[in-house]
């Protein structure tokens, strides 16, 4: 019987056949979410001998549910995720002129998911700017719940900001806003807690897959008390909670400055193992990662609350109108979101037999459009590398 997946004790439980929501997603959502879900349950299937099972059911979001419901998140998908802690979705389409400002951050909100978790590695096979990006293995753990994201600022010429400029300059002796007339003005909030919970996160992942180095991103030297904050609580952090593991050489943190960070992905990406970051570099070093290694049609990524257990699981990339409809889509964003999710589960046998089939197929030369431009390689649709991907999951 199909079950729901609940945290005991601060750990999973997982039955053989547990229930997972699923958001098909708008755009290429229709496209990839069908090739993705064959994908996963061929290799549920061929992992356990067919004793485990998912019970997918889907919850609605974005455009499809808009049409269907006349809401663009309906209570009831909030609710289902709540409920059964874990779900994967496909991209969504922003609502123009809408009450939501964004569905992702809008959920991300809702469950309180903390931490926006991106591996980041190479794949043989794939197109990159750089002479060595198998180089490249990085996981990333962006903070998701503070800094300029709070989305607290006023616009220019408004009289709310004119009072926070009053306020400014008046109660708090500020003297330095240049020009005072026509600022806007934005706030960063980050805390000991959310840089904390970030950071401990970033840390046990490390510690969990026998990586050593879990380097602190900031920009401290400017923003003393906020970026700085981040990376000193940091410090008091690992000292106070992990100092057997500093102690041992299992675990070393240092920290490094977010523009020579951006330097050094590029010219050193293997001082790198897992790096922890405030909202808004973490952002700028997503994409910028993820370029690195081929680009957003493969990268996976998820939004993690590791107290509450919520995870959803997401494709990174948009919902890709151009080409919606099409069965042209890269699948693997999304199938390598579920990867992170069968990891998350505790089903690594799953994870890793998709992996190695998404490998297998790109070192023979079959890709899907996007990755095989300029190749001399005739492209798959989207169904048809599935199909590869299933075939190859069935191989000794
Ligand atoms: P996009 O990611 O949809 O597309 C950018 C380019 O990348 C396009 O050329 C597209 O064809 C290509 N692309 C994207 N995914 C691909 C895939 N799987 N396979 C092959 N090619 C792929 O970005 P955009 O055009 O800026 O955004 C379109 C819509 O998606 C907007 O409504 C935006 O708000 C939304 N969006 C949603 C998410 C999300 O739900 N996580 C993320 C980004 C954008």
């Amino acid at each position: 019987m199909a079950e729901k997946i609940v945290l005991e004790n601060g750990q999973l439980r997982v039955s053989d056949h547990p229930i997972i929501p699923f958001i098909e997603g708008d755009g290429v959502g229709k496209d990839i979410w069908k090739s993705a879900q064959s994908v996963f349950d061929a290799a549920v299937e061929k992992a356990f001998a067919g004793q485990k099972k998912v019970a997918w059911t889907e919850v609605l979001a974005g455009k499809k549910s808009f049409d269907q419901t006349g809401s663009w998140l309906p209570d009831e998908t909030v609710e289902t995720i709540k409920d059964h802690l874990v779900a994967i979705k496909g991209p969504l389409e922003t609502p123009v002129g809408g009450g939501i400002r964004s569905l992702n951050v809008a959920l991300r909100q809702e469950l309180d998911l903390y931490a926006c978790v991106r591996p980041v590695r190479y794949f043989k096979g794939i197109e990159s700017p750089l002479k060595h990006p198998e180089k490249t293995n990085i996981t990333i753990f962006r903070e998701n719940t503070e800094d300029i994201y709070a989305g607290i600022e006023w616009e220019a010429g408004s009289q709310d900001v004119q009072k926070i400029i009053n306020f400014l300059q008046e109660d708090m002796g500020v003297q330095k806003i240049r020009f005072p007339e026509t600022s806007s003005i934005g706030i960063k909030p980050i805390s000991i807690e959310g840089s904390q919970r970030l950071i401990r996160a970033a840390i046990d992942y490390a510690l969990e897959n026998k990586l050593t180095n879990v380097t602190l991103v900031h920009k401290g030297n400017i923003q003393k008390f906020t970026e700085g904050g981040f990376r000193k609580w940091g410090y008091e952090l690992a000292q106070r909670e992990y100092a057997k593991e500093l102690a041992s050489g299992q675990l070393v943190i240092s920290d490094i400055i977010a523009d020579n960070f951006l330097q050094q992905i590029l010219l050193n990406p293997d001082r790198f193992d897992v790096v922890a970051l405030t909202n808004l570099n973490g952002d700028y070093a997503s994409d910028a990662l993820a370029a690195q290694v081929g680009g957003i049609g493969i990268a996976p990524g998820a939004n993690i609350n590791y107290r509450t257990g919520h995870a959803i699981f997401e494709a990174t990339h948009g919902t890709a109108p151009d080409i919606a409809g099409q069965d042209k889509a890269n699948p693997c964003s999304v199938l390598l979101s579920g990867c992170m999710l069968f990891d998350y589960i505790g089903w690594t046998a799953v994870s890793d037999l998709i992996t190695k089939a998404i490998e297998t197929n790109f070192s023979r030369g079959y890709f899907t459009a996007d990755l095989a431009f300029g190749k001399g390689v005739e492209a798959l649709s989207t169904s048809q590398f599935s199909q590869r991907l299933i075939d190859s999951i069935g191989e000794r």
